[in-house]
């Protein structure tokens, strides 16, 4: 007696990937912004945009609301390369 061996079809053909960036957007994953900490005072980071349109990441500290330049699609977390945010949308 054998048993048959019933393989049935694995409905693993759907990839939940919606990759709906929009060109030119900063991309950053969620756990690489979860990490990224504003060296000047330990708040997180928000997408922003520059007044010339270029990205950067803005603190999301009251006190602090510095913007630091995104280079590349690196953000440049340097206190010293950050420009205060205030002022801008
Ligand atoms: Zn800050």
């Amino acid at each position: 007696m054998t048993g048959p061996t019933s393989q049935g079809p694995d409905p693993q053909g759907q990839d939940p990937q919606g990759g709906a960036a929009a060109p030119g957007a900063l991309v950053l994953d969620g756990w690489l912004r979860d990490v990224l900490r504003c060296p000047a005072c330990g708040s997180t980071l928000a997408d922003g945009e520059a007044p010339d349109g270029a990205p950067r990441l803005v603190c999301e500290g009251d006190a602090c609301a510095l913007a630091y330049p995104v280079r590349s699609g690196i953000p440049v977390l340097l206190v010293d390369e950050a420009e205060p945010a205030a002022g801008t949308v």
